[in-house]
């Protein structure tokens, strides 16, 4: 069935994009490729061996190496990042790792322009949006700018093959909800549908092999195609209840991101199918079960992903409080939302049990 309808805007960021088993080891030809010479190798701490072998695979191109990437992107950290890129006169940034690494390499580019080359390490998309989310005196804000959208993505199944399989699962259910609310989003066009339900098909045929064989690597190349292509549609399409309600449980209950992603994931979207079912329908069909929410839940629990947000380390008496939180200021969705609706469906959330609406 064709995805047409009568009018509708798509724009799309000149990105170029690789993939490949070893396309790593092509990053000095796309260094060149940019016109660079200097490039600052960046990545988490957990990461800094890899972001060493990177840079030695580099060599002459290579001038310095931070590790110092950290989970919400704090301006203190940017502004060190950004000083020490000065310092070594580096033209172009090369991170390697996931949400975090990306977001500095993002964060940079935003204060210097320099063009980012982004090698993934997880599932979560962010080198395919120009979104960035920073932090500053614990305060998260988001915005959108074209110099923050990375140049050259490179996907190489051999980097996501150490991520451990929990991190596997909730990343990639992390990147699953792009998709999931991009089927309803208000500004979707034709593209961003195709995508959204290519990037499902994609973990729905593959996420299974890469847990109970993490060292396939068709298959983890199939999940970061995946993630590609739900980061894609992230960047071009707006979100609405599932990403305000983990955005909320992110930042003021300080939850851990994917595994949040992957616990509300069945909740928002079975709530949001009572209004958006025709668009759902799709997740029904991909997961096989006719309700989008239900069949969710089945394939996170089938992958062992979390279920409950009593795991993750959110207090009962502070589930009124996000009720209250996510509902504070009105946003689109395609189903109304009112606090009671809120508080019922995170009350599920936190017992892990199946979806209530
Ligand atoms: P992350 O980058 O923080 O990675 C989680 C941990 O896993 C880190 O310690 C990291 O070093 C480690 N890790 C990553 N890849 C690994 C690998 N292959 N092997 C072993 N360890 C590995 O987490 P994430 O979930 O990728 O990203 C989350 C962050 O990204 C959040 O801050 C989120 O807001 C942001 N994000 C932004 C966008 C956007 O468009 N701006 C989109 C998605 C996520």
């Amino acid at each position: 069935m064709s995805h047409f309808t009568a009018s509708f805007a798509a724009q799309f960021a000149p990105v170029r994009v690789r993939f490949g088993v070893g396309i790593r080891r092509q990053v000095s030809e796309e260094i060149a490729r940019l016109g660079c010479k200097r490039a600052l190798v960046l990545s988490t701490p957990p990461q800094a061996s890899q972001a060493m072998e990177m840079a030695q695979d580099i060599g002459d191109l290579a001038v310095g190496v931070f590790t110092r990437a950290t989970m919400h992107t704090p301006v203190a950290v940017t502004e060190e990042a950004v000083a020490h890129a000065l310092a070594v006169r580096a033209d172009c940034l090369v991170a390697v790792g996931g949400g975090s690494t990306t977001g500095l390499g993002k964060a940079i580019a935003l204060r210097t322009d320099l063009p980012q080359i982004v090698v993934p390490t997880t599932y979560a998309g962010s080198e395919a949006t120009n979104i960035l989310g920073q932090t500053d005196n614990g305060i998260k804000t988001t915005l959108t700018d074209a110099r923050v959208q990375p140049e050259v993505i490179l996907y190489d199944a051999e980097l996501v093959r150490s991520l451990p399989v929990g991190l596997t699962v909730t990343s990639a259910l992390n990147a699953m909800a792009h998709a999931a609310e991009g089927l309803y989003a208000r500004d979707r066009n034709p593209v961003s549908t195709l995508l959204a339900i290519e990037g499902l098909e994609a973990f729905a045929e593959a996420l299974e092999r890469v847990v109970a064989a993490p060292d396939d690597l068709e298959a983890r190349g199939r999940t970061l195609y995946g993630a590609w292509l739900c980061g894609t549609v992230l960047g071009q399409v707006g979100m609405a209840l599932h990403h305000k309600l983990c955005h909320t449980l992110g930042g003021s209950f300080d939850l851990p991101h994917a595994e949040t992603h992957a616990v509300m994931l069945p909740h928002t979207i079975a709530f949001n199918a009572r209004a958006a079912a025709r668009e759902l329908a799709p997740v029904g069909r991909i997961f096989g079960m006719d309700a989008p929410g239900r069949a969710l839940h089945a394939f996170a629990h089938k992958l062992g992903a979390p279920m409950a947000l009593r795991d993750l380390g959110l207090n009962q008496t502070d589930l009124d409080k996000a009720a209250e939180i996510a509902t504070s200021k009105p946003y689109w969705n395609p189903q109304p939302v009112t606090k009671e609706d809120i508080a019922t469906l995170l009350a599920a959330a936190w017992r892990g049990d199946p979806p209530a609406f």
